[in-house]
């Protein structure tokens, strides 16, 4: 066994593995799409490195390997961006929040679990029942502070 592989898609084929679902080779070269762009990557930019790998993809091909994707917590949906990012802990369930740059367009996953509870209290206090929970600040990461300066 070897600690560290270079590939996401090999821990999250064993993560998969565990849960009893499968992550095809679609899927998998979905993921490493995503997560090889190193910023968040929309879906018909995703259909373009897809086509140039693997010849033919139809938009609901990738549509649906993101779905589940999203599903099992390996790839977040950046809601303001329409556009994905791999989830940098995809073992836990979690409720994150995006840093995105508005100079290089990275956007960095935080967790904090304050903001989930404020949120959950916040919405109780109102008698209103959360479905889908987006946080997402913009502005400019630390890099482009830096490189600005
Ligand atoms: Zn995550
Ligand atoms: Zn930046």
């Amino acid at each position: 066994m070897t600690a560290n592989s270079h590939r996401p898609s090999d821990a999250a084929a064993r993560l998969c593995d565990e849960r009893g679902v499968r992550l095809t080779p679609l899927r998998c070269a979905v993921l490493d799409l995503v997560v090889a762009a190193g910023r968040p990557i929309g879906a018909y930019e995703l259909l373009d490195l897809l086509r140039q790998q693997q010849g033919k993809a139809a938009p609901p091909t990738v549509y649906r390997a993101l779905d589940f994707l999203i599903e099992q917590g390996l790839v977040h949906r950046v809601e303001s961006l329409n556009a994905y990012v791999g989830c940098a802990d995809p073992a836990h369930t979690h409720a994150w929040q995006f840093l995105i740059c508005d100079g290089c367009g990275r956007a960095v996953e935080m967790e904090d679990r304050r903001i989930k509870n404020a949120i959950a209290k916040g919405a109780a206090d109102h008698g209103f029942v959360i479905g889908r929970q987006t946080v997402e600040i913009t502005g400019t990461c630390a890099d482009c502070s830096a490189g600005a300066a």
